[in-house]
């Protein structure tokens, strides 16, 4: 039998993928890339913002030709738009066979086995007078085996007023430290150089009396790896002890996600973000300061309610104070339930794009400087999947190598479409 796996939404979320799909592969279930040669597909939703609800959602009605085709086939929808919505797309797509939520995630192969076990083994049968089209293919969802994900906590006990993250993922659950470090273990003896720790606000990891620097340190000491990231971290738990681990640690790579949403202090105080743009930026630079080699990312929002002309300047004044290499730009999306979407959604829609354009082209134009600087430089990469890979501090990299799993140095020789491109 033959699965398929569509993930929308952040590493999280492709790391669920991975869970979702494994009592499915327990099942006898293979990977396959195209959805046309599969018998089941586990679509991971996301709802971070509307636009990414929103292709969930035309993905699950496009998929109703695909069930009526071969009615026998299963359908799972997932993830944090299925935790919003979930009665309401069983109702309006009623050809989903399961709806499971991404709170339940832990009980998931439970509830998988509950609702669909008998259909599996009626599925079995079927299968075989349906044989791919082509073999299987290279996966979607399935992490490159040299770079994994370990996901170390899950929910958020935020209140950032526009986010919907703590209403679809729930309370912070932390994993204990020996099962974190024994996943890392046993991925890093199947082969994966790179280690990347995951938790929607990562860094505030505490177990066992250990605390997130603890873990970075101890991780990074693990025989075999070589390279240590994590994902996404929030600003105020960037302290000087977990600076202080990412210096003292030669596996952690120099990379820092640094969500900044805005510059204004006003906006940031509505936000709940719990830091102004001052001390944002003094984190960033005790960071430098420590760790001189490193690469800043950022996510900002614009159009936040009542967002003036001025707290946008703060926020251009901001990204260029904190330099980053690469930037992650939205336009505000009112989600239901959130504080924010209590406020009036009053930046006019054509104000949010020119904000979003002109905060593009800053950003845009720091990201084209830090590639510029690679260029006829040597850099360190880990190929992941033969001839594509990542630098320590978080370029992407093309060139035509075919050395997956190892970490080779690559004269880069141009860039373009923001990937540096080596020589050979
Ligand atoms: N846990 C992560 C981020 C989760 S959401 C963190 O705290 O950093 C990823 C990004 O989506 C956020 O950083 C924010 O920039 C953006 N985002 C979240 N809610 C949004 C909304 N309602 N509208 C627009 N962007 C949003
Ligand atoms: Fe959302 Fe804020 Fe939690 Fe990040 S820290 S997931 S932005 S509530």
């Amino acid at each position: 039998m033959r699965l398929h796996v569509v993930t929308f939404g952040c590493q999280m979320s492709v790391a669920d993928g991975e869970e979702l799909a494994s009592p499915l592969k327990g099942r006898g279930f293979t990977a396959v890339a195209e959805p046309d040669a599969a018998d089941a597909i586990v679509l991971n939703t996301c709802t971070v913002r509307q636009h990414a609800e929103d292709k969930a959602l035309s993905l699950i009605g496009r998929l109703r030709a695909w069930k009526e085709e071969r009615p026998e086939r299963v359908l799972i929808v997932a993830g944090c738009a299925a935790e919003r919505l979930g009665p309401w797309i069983q109702e309006r797509f009623p050809y989903v066979d399961l709806v499971v939520g991404a709170k339940s995630i832990e009980d998931y192969p439970k509830v998988v086995e509950q609702a669909l076990g008998a259909r599996f083994d009626a599925l079995a049968e079927t299968a075989a007078a349906f044989p791919a089209a082509a073999a299987p293919d290279k996966p979607t969802g399935w992490q490159s085996p040299h770079s994994a994900f370990v996901t170390i906590m899950r929910g958020c006990n935020y209140s950032c007023s526009y986010c919907i993250v703590p209403a679809v993922r729930g309370r912070e659950l932390y994993r204990p430290y020996e099962t974190v470090m024994a996943e890392a273990r046993a991925k890093v003896a199947m082969g994966a150089k790179e280690i990347t720790l995951l938790g929607q606000t990562v860094n505030s990891w505490a177990a066992d009396g250990l605390k997130f620097p603890d873990l970075l340190r101890r991780a990074g000491a693990i025989e075999g790896l070589e390279r240590l990231r994590f994902e996404s971290p929030h600003p105020h738990f960037v302290t000087d002890e977990m600076i202080a681990a990412m210096a003292q640690t030669p596996a952690v790579c120099e990379q820092l996600h640094l969500p900044a949403q805005s510059g204004s202090d006003r906006l940031l105080k509505l936000m709940r973000r719990n830091y102004d743009s001052a001390s944002f930026l003094a984190k960033a630079q005790r960071l430098r300061a420590a760790i001189p080699r490193v690469e800043v990312t950022t996510d900002i929002i614009v159009g936040f309610p009542s967002e003036t002309d001025d707290d946008f300047e703060r926020t251009l004044d901001l990204v260029r104070a904190l330099r980053p290499s690469w930037s992650y730009t939205f336009k505000y999306s009112p989600r239901e339930g959130t504080e924010s979407a209590g406020m009036p959604d009053d930046v006019p829609s054509a104000v949010k794009e020119e904000r979003l354009a002109r905060l593009n082209e800053v950003c845009d134009a720091l990201t084209e400087e830090a590639l510029a600087k690679r260029v006829t430089t040597t850099v360190e990469v880990l190929d992941e999947t033969g001839g594509f890979g990542r630098t320590r501090d978080g370029f992407k990299v093309s060139w035509g190598g075919a050395t997956a799993g190892k970490i080779v140095p690559v004269r880069i020789a141009s860039t373009s479409k923001r990937i540096l491109r080596g020589d050979s």
